[in-house]
């Protein structure tokens, strides 16, 4: 899953206007930003395969601490510790745990069954959405309309960047989402793992919408 983890991040702010929509992203997004560091370093591995879904080229065949449902709790809570720690806030540290754990119940529904409960050897789940492309595409865009709309609902523009620096992103999301959909598939899993880093501009995206936008109450 994808433009579904950044619409959770933008729906975020509808309930806590405390953090930046920068924050939110990074939250709900977290362990696909970890994770394509584990892949460089070698710890964790993932296949070039076309065959493996009708949506996606990859195989993830080990990604325990990234994308065990435990690994993932885990992240959750020290997502949020940290967010204490540093802003005092529990409310928006609770909120920001959850949207880490909300990543993996979210790719449960469309990853088929490669994702660990334990790290190590086990059980792997997955509901498969997507083994069924126009089914993926369609909860894909409904769940980043929604978190869209309500980050829209919950912030108003100070200024033209806060529009355009919003529209902007939608655009750019949907356009590498669908360049990824339609796309060849990667040629090395070194470009995987620079493009997955890559995201980190999308989260200082965030944070730049943010600054341009403000409560709407
Ligand atoms: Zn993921």
């Amino acid at each position: 899953m994808f433009l579904g983890h950044f619409g959770a991040g933008f729906a975020g702010k509808k309930f806590s206007k405390s953090a930046s929509l920068g924050t939110y992203f990074m939250a709900a997004q977290w362990i696909d930003l970890v994770w394509p560091i584990l892949i460089l370093l070698g710890i964790e591995r993932v296949e070039i395969q076309p065959s493996a879904s009708a949506v996606t080229p990859l195989n993830f065949s080990y990604y325990p601490f990234t994308h065990s449902l435990i690994g993932v709790l885990v992240w959750g809570i020290l997502f949020g510790l940290v967010y204490y720690f540093i802003k005092k806030n529990l409310k928006v540290s609770i909120i920001l745990g959850l949207l880490v754990i909300s990543h993996w119940f979210l790719d449960l529904i469309v990853h088929i069954p490669d994702l660990p409960i334990f790290p190590g050897e086990g059980i792997k789940v997955g509901l498969g959405l997507w083994n069924n492309f126009m089914g993926t595409v369609i909860l894909e865009i409904l769940i980043f309309g929604i978190g869209a709309y309500l980050y829209l609902s919950a912030t108003k523009s100070k200024n033209k960047i806060g529009t355009y620096s919003f529209i902007g992103l939608v655009v750019f999301l949907i356009l590498i989402y669908v360049v990824n959909l339609l796309g060849p598939p990667p040629d090395s899993i070194e470009a995987i793992g620079i493009v997955g880093n890559a995201q980190w501009l999308i989260v200082f995206w965030g944070y730049w919408i943010d600054k341009n936008r403000e409560a709407n109450d």
